[in-house]
């Protein structure tokens, strides 16, 4: 307990039981569900979120912190801690492993490795019910941002194209130990259900998507002249002359048919 938070693990203990309640009671687990924990740290919402779902499993980096965070476990519940690199487990096979169709994953996140956390995750959807992370504040903005936002960008098309995100509430420094530099937010990721989904190919859309952002400032017709012509923008029901801001993520997914020669 107490241990001496490691800045190189992006270690930002929660203490604030305000905080601490409300994101359990936005993850509401039941005994049925199959939670995953990324970064338990000292198990500020491991041990609530253990005792409302009777087991857990965590995900840990840091060894020093498992044996404490172990012990002081065995009276709330089953915890079974998986000391590993989050971005090398597999969530897929983590949960065709125990029988369960899908996890529900939840997480005071290492902000060094956000995005990163957040693509991984989204590599594993069809297995994962839904999430509820701390991130900063600034990207869960981005997350959530809307066409014409000054925010909106790569990383919220990306990611509403494959889920619903639900911003819940920010949190603010103090609430951690030692308090991070930025202002948190806590956000809900709902992957979107399969007939949802766009059917392009998510290599192509990707490709649409960073040029189109790499300069904000240019038309379409410029920012995509490597990949599209101003005829096969109109054909994807884009105006050349527009920049990638005002698109909707859907747009995006027609110009990458276009590129794919699908449209
Ligand atoms: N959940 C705790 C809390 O709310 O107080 C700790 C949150 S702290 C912001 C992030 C946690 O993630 C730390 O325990 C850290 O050791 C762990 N961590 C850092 N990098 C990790 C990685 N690559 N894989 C798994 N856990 C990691």
């Amino acid at each position: 307990m107490n241990a001496h938070p490691k800045k190189s693990f992006g270690q930002h203990f929660l203490h604030d039981r305000r905080y601490i309640e409300r994101i359990v009671s936005a993850v509401a687990p039941k005994a049925s569900d199959f939670v995953v924990e990324i970064g338990p740290g000292e198990g500020a919402l491991t041990l609530p979120l253990l005792k409302a779902a009777g087991k857990l499993t965590a995900i840990e980096l840091d060894t020093d912190l498992i044996p404490d965070l172990q012990a002081r476990a065995s009276a709330a519940g089953e915890l079974h801690i998986i000391h590993a690199d989050v971005l090398k487990v597999n969530f897929t096979a983590l949960a065709h492993s125990h029988g369960v169709e899908r996890l529900r994953i939840a997480g005071n996140l290492p902000y060094y490795i956000s995005s990163p956390i957040l693509f991984h995750c989204a590599e594993h959807f069809p297995a994962i019910q839904d999430m509820h992370f701390m991130l900063q504040k600034e990207v869960v903005e981005r997350m959530a941002a809307v066409p014409g936002s000054k925010v909106y960008g790569r990383l919220s098309v990306m990611l509403q194209l494959v889920c619903r995100v639900e911003p819940l509430f920010t949190v603010p420094p103090e609430a951690f130990r030692p308090p991070p530099k930025v202002e948190s937010a806590v956000v809900r990721l709902l992957p979107l259900p399969p007939d949802e989904l766009h059917d392009a190919n998510p290599d192509d859309v990707y490709a649409v998507v960073k040029a189109a952002f790499a300069q904000r400032r240019k038309t379409l017709g410029n920012a995509l002249k490597q990949l599209l012509d101003s005829d096969a923008i109109r054909r994807a029901d884009v105006d050349p002359g527009a920049r990638a801001e005002t698109l909707a993520p859907a747009d995006f997914v027609r110009l990458a048919k276009v590129h794919a020669g699908r449209l």
